[in-house]
């Protein structure tokens, strides 16, 4: 049973229930993941609340010390870390050292604390008064990360908001429990005191035990827009302040100026990495005028012959997908886009007969937004390709979405680029890139239905959501 970290005691929680951990490759169990629930939930949150007290008026350079040692020993771990995330969610090591890498620049960025922390200042705003702000933690801050980055989306989150004097309580994916498992040992071994990060195992319960907890502040949620939005309104409700990301339906435009040679590898790219399981996937690829007369046939042909296999593998491009019943729903959609007459142009069911929970490459043509696969998030290694007329008619079919995570044109002429940027809907944009992700220093999230809240993941978004302000005004 994987044990929850409270303060410095790793504790196995007396649970009723527990739900079993695979290797998605094989469908061996590997671990089992407690359900923790409301007691669970509050002996975190109380170790928090206590480690706070010193934690809070340590000095920022002591803090962002012991950040550097975390972020050495990150490094020094990047392939034991790569190896947990393939182990237990199936993703290429190729795709699981970029997920660590991507998850130690916010660590990188953490580490500019000092200048980040400050605040400012106005002298004589009136005569002889002077103004000063100061930014100071919010308290008890809490993390509950989706499964599809199992170490990424932790970093996104606790570096953060502890650099900033905040404590921390995580309750990690119960698909995928152990990166945060391994974070947790990483960060204790830097030095960082007791209680200043702890962890929960479980699902619901423990999420909604975290959401009323009447001592956590702020929440920060990754993971599919029906629990972005409960997450957003319950832990409103409560009065915390919330960062809630959610789902993506995401749209490629291909205009028929795109250079096929970036456009096919760019394409498989979006639509099949991770196995098409990251927010930033490809969904729909919208080719423009005759754009698909020389897409197609390439990217089909591409397609087709993707390696997929276990990602510890050497030379295979597309692992497996998260569960047996995930995989199952994704071949769902593929089946409801046939019959609600799209075109199979690739079918990757066939690999769905070997062990592990393997589906791969499939492309539906002619996919139209009023079918399932043409709306929904599918989360899986299916792209739908779409037609239109004209570049006003594709941004229109992207903005028909309820999601607005990430959109990207690919074409070489500066004006459709241009417009492209400025009408579509959606939080990260592309021009002529695979998948639209901000950088650490950057904020990240999507738009509309992909978001709740205001401040974004990271950046200096993050400084400000992890932070309060306080203006002091001064006469002597
Ligand atoms: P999920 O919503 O099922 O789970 C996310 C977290 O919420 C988990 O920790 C889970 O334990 C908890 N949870 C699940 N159901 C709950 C409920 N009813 N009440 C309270 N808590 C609940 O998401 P997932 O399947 O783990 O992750 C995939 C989803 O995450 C996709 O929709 C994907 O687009 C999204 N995602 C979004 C981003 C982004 O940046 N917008 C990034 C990664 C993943």
């Amino acid at each position: 049973m994987i044990s929850n970290l409270v303060g410095s005691e790793w504790r196995t929680p007396d649970v009723e229930r527990s739900l079993p951990v695979y290797n998605p490759a094989t469908g061996e169990v590997i671990g089992q993941v407690p359900l923790s629930g409301t007691k669970d939930v509050d002996a975190a949150v109380q170790a928090a609340a206590a480690a706070y007290r010193t934690w809070s008026r340590t000095a920022v350079m002591e803090r962002v010390r012991l950040m550097f040692r975390f972020k050495a020993l990150l490094e020094d771990n990047v392939e034991d870390l790569a190896a947990i995330i393939t182990r237990h969610h199936g993703k290429t090591l190729d795709e699981s050292r970029g997920e660590v890498r991507r998850g130690i620049e916010v660590v990188d960025f953490a580490c500019g604390a000092p200048t980040l922390l400050q605040g400012r200042t106005m002298r004589d705003v009136s005569a002889g008064v002077d103004q000063d702000l100061y930014r100071y933690p919010v308290g008890v801050c809490a993390g509950i990360p989706p499964f599809n980055f199992p170490v990424m989306i932790p970093l996104w989150m606790f570096p953060l908001a502890v650099v900033a004097g905040n404590t921390f309580v995580l309750k990690p994916s119960e698909r995928t429990p152990l990166g945060a498992a391994r974070l947790a040992e990483i960060f204790l071994e830097a030095g960082f005191p007791e209680g200043v990060l702890n962890i929960v195992h479980g699902a619901a319960e423990a999420v909604d035990a975290l959401l009323v907890h009447p001592d956590v502040q702020a929440i920060s949620f990754v993971g599919s827009a029906p629990v972005a939005r409960h997450v957003y309104q319950t832990a409103a409700a409560h009065g915390k302040r919330v960062q809630a990301l959610g789902g993506a339906k995401n749209h490629i435009v291909v205009m028929p100026d795109a250079d096929p040679e970036i456009t096919v590898p760019a394409i498989l790219n979006s639509a099949f990495g991770n196995a098409g399981e990251r927010c930033l996937a490809g969904s729909v690829a919208v080719a423009v005028g005759q754009a698909a007369d020389g897409l197609l046939g390439p990217l089909a042909g591409a397609a087709a012959k993707m390696v997929v296999g276990p990602g510890d593998q050497a030379g295979v491009q597309v692992g497996p997908l998260i569960r047996a019943d995930h995989r199952d729903r994704v071949a769902g959609y593929v089946d409801r886009g046939v019959a609600e007459g799209a075109s199979l142009l690739v079918d990757g069911r066939g690999q769905m007969s070997r062990p592990g929970f393997f589906l791969g490459p499939t492309i539906l043509d002619h996919v139209t937004p009023d079918m399932a696969v043409g709306r929904e998030e599918i989360f899986g290694p299916v792209l739908s390709v779409a037609r239109a007329h004209s570049l006003d008619e594709a941004i229109a079919q992207a903005n028909r979405m309820s999601l607005g995570n990430m959109a990207t044109i690919f074409t070489q002429s500066g004006r459709s680029a241009r417009q492209f940027r400025e009408q579509v809907e959606a939080g990260m944009t592309g021009i002529n890139v695979p998948i639209a992700q901000p950088f650490a220093f950057f904020p990240f999230s999507g738009w509309k239905g992909s978001f709740y809240g205001d401040l974004h993941v990271h950046g200096t978004d993050g400084i400000e959501f992890y932070t309060r302000k306080k203006v002091v005004v001064t006469r002597w």
